[in-house]
């Protein structure tokens, strides 16, 4: 597998948010993690009306604090929700409390498409069912936890489904004029097409390998696994069990694979 262009950056300075595009600033939360990397991203968003937070991150008071430092005398009026993760919207009871802001959030009846003060929400459903991207008119595209840019994005099943993912990113790649993305995790993509394409065509290339190795015999998903993952990081096997499994089920609904108890195998074709 071609490996993807993932970008990495050193630990970015905790509590102080830094300009990222025109009118927004980034914040990263203290919450390091292998799923995480060096902490879920808070933006700030200028507006006419006062400041937009998109994601105000993990249950933590020193992060909200941070918030509202870097808001300063300008009033949060809004609050944007990329999806519903505990790492996303942890902090979002005490900031409402603290702020009164509006909600905008597919849990809040955000609909695909809406527009919000210069931004237009996009469901993209794939990592979470309720994902959504907030796009603004001049090419800057908050991505969620749908695109980052230190890994790919884990598929959990039941919840995560790889094929809503994967048409999730086409959507993303059929749009026209996204300059930048701003993800949940890492720092900001400046080849949002380029970086997209390579995360569909390494998740397409994973697709193959499974169906080829279960070509080969049936498997179960650790032995899946174990065959094509090299120099897994052990922290990030239940994660690439997770995607396998989504996968799978991909491959099932499509009537490519079959689940024998705690193997797969693929499908036979029928016969009329
Ligand atoms: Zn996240």
């Amino acid at each position: 597998m071609t490996p993807l262009p993932l970008l990495s950056e050193p630990e970015p300075p905790r509590g102080v948010a830094h300009p990222v595009a025109p009118g927004i600033r980034r914040l990263v939360a203290a919450n390091a993690g292998a799923m995480t990397y060096h902490g879920t991203n808070t933006y700030l968003i200028d507006g006419a009306g006062g400041l937009t937070v998109l994601d105000p991150g993990p249950d933590a008071a020193a992060h909200v604090a941070a918030i509202l430092a870097a808001a300063g005398d300008a009033p949060i009026t809004r609050i944007f929700l990329t999806h519903g993760h505990a790492d996303h919207i942890g902090a979002l009871p005490a900031l409402r409390a603290a702020t009164g802001a509006a909600v905008f959030a597919a849990r809040e009846g955000l609909a695909d498409g809406a527009r919000i003060g210069g931004w237009t929400a996009l469901a993209t459903p794939g990592h979470a069912p309720d994902h959504l991207c907030f796009a603004r008119d001049d090419g800057v595209l908050c991505s969620g936890d749908h695109v980052m840019s230190f890994a790919s994005t884990v598929v959990i099943p039941p919840e995560g489904s790889m094929a809503a993912y994967l048409a999730s990113l086409r959507r993303l790649l059929a749009r026209d004029g996204d300059a930048l993305f701003l993800p949940g995790h890492g720092p900001p993509l400046r080849d949002p097409r380029g970086f997209t394409a390579a995360l569909l065509a390494h998740r397409l290339a994973r697709e193959a390998e499974i169906r080829a190795a279960l070509t080969a015999g049936p498997l179960s998903v650790a032995q899946l696994v174990t065959q094509l993952y090299r120099q897994l990081d052990p922290r990030l096997r239940r994660a690439a069990e997770a995607s396998v499994t989504a996968h799978l089920g991909k491959l099932e609904a499509e009537g490519e694979a079959v689940r024998d108890g705690a193997t797969w195998r693929r499908a036979v074709p029928r016969t009329r």
